[in-house]
């Protein structure tokens, strides 16, 4: 008989659907993802766990999201925890439906969550800066009158936050036209500006996503939803029971509580090797470095995907975007030492390439 083709039986919508880039490379500097570079171990705030592997975790993370809470200076109720900040875009879109709305470039997962999902997804382009086009958005929302609007500030992969006077607009006319704004602050720990956690009290329409993962704990998988209640309740309807295990809510719970000001050290010492980074970045010939307001820089280089396959050769390893933006790679910003390899890497890269 013959075999069944499984690409034939998936919905339509899947067959064109491209999975999320997450390889892992082999590499000695890995300056891909947007993670931490400071190494943290179980020991250093856990002497130990004593949790029942017998019983279920507890549904409603309590523990976890009075930790997180006390953090964000917000009542508990107030917030929600998925399996990474990806889990409660899946959650967000599971809920309100489409069509979903985001400028791009942007981060990849709410068009391949939508596109999952079967929902219409809209784009409008950022400008020349990478700001949001506020009027673009407007007659989009008028038009297409969008369930969600993701807005990613600071946006990945371009670095920089949107106009805070922009997204304000936008938050009072999606109002007027029954839409939720996503803020995605998931690198807002790194950014200079102050996020929008205080305008939540304003607008009920306004939903803001964080995570643990960009500030020393990707492994763990914790995101956490802040908004209204009745908001965050419709999503409870969709939640799976257990999404986030015994022990990760154990971890977290606890690095919340006793790690967090090494947490905060850590944070401060990306922010300063970013400025370092983009300095040192400003100085080499045939690259075009973009401010940061994240743990990250995107530079745009004659060659990118040569240099890129070069700097893997040496074992350090980055995020080639050319086919989102021209010659784009992002970095992520590591330990002093990974980004002074990095930068004499790139140097002498470029010396031979161009
Ligand atoms: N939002 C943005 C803007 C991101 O860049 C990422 C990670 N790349 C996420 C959300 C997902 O983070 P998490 O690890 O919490 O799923």
């Amino acid at each position: 008989m013959n075999k069944i083709k499984p690409y034939r039986l998936v919905r339509k919508n899947i067959k064109k659907l491209i999975p999320y880039q997450a390889k892992e490379i082999p590499c000695k500097i890995k300056l891909d993802a947007n993670e931490s570079p400071f190494p943290v171990k179980l020991s250093d705030f856990i002497s130990d766990i004593n949790i029942p592997l017998n019983r279920y975790p507890d549904p409603e993370a309590l523990a976890l999201r009075k930790a997180l809470g006390k953090k964000v200076k917000l009542n508990y109720k107030k917030l929600i925890v998925g399996n990474g900040s990806d889990e409660l875009i899946y959650y967000l879109i599971v809920t309100f439906g489409g069509p979903v709305l985001y400028p791009v470039p942007t981060f990849a997962m709410y068009k391949i969550i939508a596109q999952s999902v079967g929902v219409e997804q809209f784009e409008s382009k950022l400008d020349k800066n990478f700001d949001i086009k506020e009027e673009e958005i407007f007659k989009i929302i008028k038009l297409k009158k969008p369930r969600l609007i993701f807005l990613s500030s600071p946006n990945n992969p371009t670095g920089n936050t949107f106009s805070t006077d922009k997204i304000l607009k936008i938050i009072e006319f999606a109002k007027k036209n029954s839409s939720i704004v996503v803020i995605d602050e998931a690198y807002q720990p790194f950014s200079s500006n102050r996020g929008f956690l205080t305008f939540l009290k304003d607008y009920d329409n306004l939903l803001i996503l964080r995570t643990l993962s960009k500030i020393g704990f990707a492994g763990l998988r914790v995101g956490y939803l802040i908004g209204d209640e009745q908001f965050l309740h419709e999503i409870t309807k969709v939640k799976l029971p257990y999404n986030l295990d015994s022990i990760t809510q154990c971890i977290a719970t606890e690095a919340l509580n006793k790690f967090y000001s090494q947490v905060n050290k850590f944070i401060s010492q990306i922010v300063k090797e970013r400025d370092r980074l983009y300095r040192e970045l400003l100085k080499i010939k045939g690259v075009k470095v973009y401010p940061s307001e994240a743990n990250f820089i995107l530079l745009q280089i004659k060659n990118s995907k040569e240099v890129y396959k070069r700097l893997i050769n040496e074992g350090i390893l980055v995020r080639e975007l050319s086919s989102t933006i021209k010659n784009a790679i992002r970095v992520t910003v590591g330990t002093k030492d990974e980004n002074d390899e990095f930068l004499k890497t790139l140097r002498r890269i470029l010396e031979e390439t161009l």
